[in-house]
């Protein structure tokens, strides 16, 4: 559901929760019940726009430092961890750092930038409102689709 930036809900976070999801399938309202409101986080989402490199000098970024992505796809997570693998492949592999950081950018940048630009496209069509027939058929066909390669 969109927010306005810095949205607050008046009867608080966790009050919210349970308003909008609290009638929920189960487990969603024993998890409800479950939350300590001291531990809830609610940050606004932001979309990193695309990094001209990840690389410089002798310094590297990966996961959300490189790529953060809206959590539309679930990817964000899975995104960081082939970075971590494709990192240590490429410094293992290449014979000196820089040639290794060099291959990590260009094995890793295309695809994580491509999946966040998914991801973003993903959380604007499910938050469209109106022909919401048009928008679901929409989902299925980009989910047949797959991930961008
Ligand atoms: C609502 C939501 C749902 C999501 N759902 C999914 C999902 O279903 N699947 C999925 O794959 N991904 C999901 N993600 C994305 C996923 O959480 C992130 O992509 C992932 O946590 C990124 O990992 P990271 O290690 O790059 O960064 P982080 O997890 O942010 O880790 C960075 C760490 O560095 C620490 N740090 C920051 N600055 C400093 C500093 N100066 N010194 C020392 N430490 C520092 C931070 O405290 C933090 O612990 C979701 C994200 C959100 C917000």
């Amino acid at each position: 559901m969109a927010a306005p930036e810095g949205y607050r809900p008046p009867e608080g976070d966790l009050a919210a929760l349970r308003r909008w999801f609290g009638d929920w399938h189960d487990p969603l309202p024993a998890v409800l019940g479950r939350i300590d409101p001291v531990g809830l986080l609610h940050h606004d989402v932001h979309f990193l726009p695309p990094l001209p490199t990840y690389v410089q000098g002798r310094r590297v970024l990966l996961g959300d430092a490189a790529h953060a992505m809206t959590p539309d796809l679930g990817q964000g997570a899975c995104q960081a961890l082939i970075d971590a693998v494709a990192l240590s492949d490429a410094l293992a592999a290449a014979p000196d750092v820089s040639s290794a950081l060099a291959r990590y950018d260009g094995l890793r940048r295309r695809p994580t930038q491509r999946m966040a630009a998914m991801a973003v496209r993903a959380g604007r069509l499910a938050q469209v409102r109106r022909f919401t027939g048009v928008r679901d058929a929409a989902v299925r066909l980009a989910l047949a689709f797959g991930p961008p390669g």
